[in-house]
């Protein structure tokens, strides 16, 4: 059965999931080691490992901020504590483009905050300069944790204590 792996930074920070495969690769060069293994053991010719579940990273690697994840309904609002970000509410959510898309704003993680419905229609096509609207938090591109906790795919258990939101710093 194909089983990904966590890979945690030197940090504990989340930064990628692998395959088996790959992690495997990352232990026999000593480039990473097991946190966290799961039942049964994995026995090549040579070798015999417990079943990698999360994997650290032995040094740091700079993430390349370029990394782009396809923007999601879900993560935003998980990103955006399910919470208008102009005025706070948590009703009638809605997703607001900061610089509305007829005056050239993108649907990008930068752009694109949670807004309730009443919020929505007030700002309209307005820019947040013209109506005194800016989101209280600078929308950015979510960390590996808050994608994955977000994500509708089932996270295995052996992960969760890796993606609690105090080491996310992305
Ligand atoms: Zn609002």
């Amino acid at each position: 059965m194909p089983r990904r792996v966590l890979v945690l930074n030197a940090t504990y920070e989340p930064i990628n999931v692998c395959s088996t495969k790959r992690a495997i690769v990352l232990l026999l060069k000593n480039r990473a080691e097991i946190l966290v293994s799961g039942m049964g053991e994995i026995r090549g010719e040579s070798l015999s490992m417990p079943r990698p579940l999360v994997i650290k990273l032995l040094t740091y690697v700079v993430v390349p901020r370029g990394e782009r994840r396809r923007l999601s309904r879900r993560v935003v609002l998980a990103r955006d504590g399910h919470r208008c970000q102009y005025c706070g509410s948590t009703r009638h959510l809605t997703l607001d483009h900061v610089i509305p898309r007829s005056r050239g704003g993108g649907t990008s993680w930068e752009n694109v905050v949670t807004s309730c419905f009443p919020c929505n229609t007030r700002k309209g096509a307005h820019l947040p300069t013209e109506i005194g609207m800016a989101p209280r938090v600078r929308p950015r591109n979510p960390s590996l944790a808050e994608f994955l906790v977000a994500s509708p795919t089932e996270i295995p258990d052996d992960w969760r204590p890796y993606l609690e939101p105090t080491t996310a710093t992305s």
